[in-house]
């Protein structure tokens, strides 16, 4: 018997909650952000290392609910290794997908992401999703706010 698609979405969902492997802090980070979701009282702590205009590492920590901290947990396997377009690119696509185009619910780009296409049906709970991808904009504008000020 096959397990219906929901309940591989849940399962999905609780594993990164449960145990991330991006749980923790970076070494030597170059952004560090604490963002909050007072909604459903979310807490994300970030740290972001950058290296030669690439995310090099991201770490998490925080509390909340599980989509909150799947979402964190998920965000950090797409960052990591890629540009700051790229992930624009993700995060973009991953806003459409949780206010529910159906287009981006189908993108393989999205990986386990897509897990979360159900909250576009709990409008209350896309900050949520959004949360970690807020943290990491507000770690790129503080990372290409220091190497402006460096530059001067
Ligand atoms: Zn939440």
């Amino acid at each position: 018997m096959s397990m219906p698609l929901e309940s591989v979405y849940q399962e999905l969902i609780l594993k990164h909650y449960r145990s991330s492997a991006h749980r923790g802090e970076v070494e030597q980070p170059d952004a560090v952000v604490a963002e909050r979701n007072p909604l459903c009282g979310d807490d994300i702590f970030l740290t972001v290392r950058v290296r030669g205009g690439i995310v090099e590492d991201v770490r998490f920590s925080g509390h909340g609910c599980a989509i909150s901290q799947a979402a964190a947990s998920m965000m950090c396997d797409h960052a990591v290794g890629k540009s700051w377009d790229e992930i624009h690119r993700v995060a973009d696509r991953f806003r459409e997908l949780v206010q529910g185009n159906e287009e981006a619910a189908r993108d393989r780009a999205l990986g386990d992401m897509r897990a979360l296409a159900g909250v576009s049906k709990l409008p209350r709970r896309v900050k949520c999703a959004m949360l970690a991808w807020d943290a990491l904009a507000e770690a790129e504008k503080k990372v290409s706010h220091r190497d402006t000020e460096a530059q001067r």
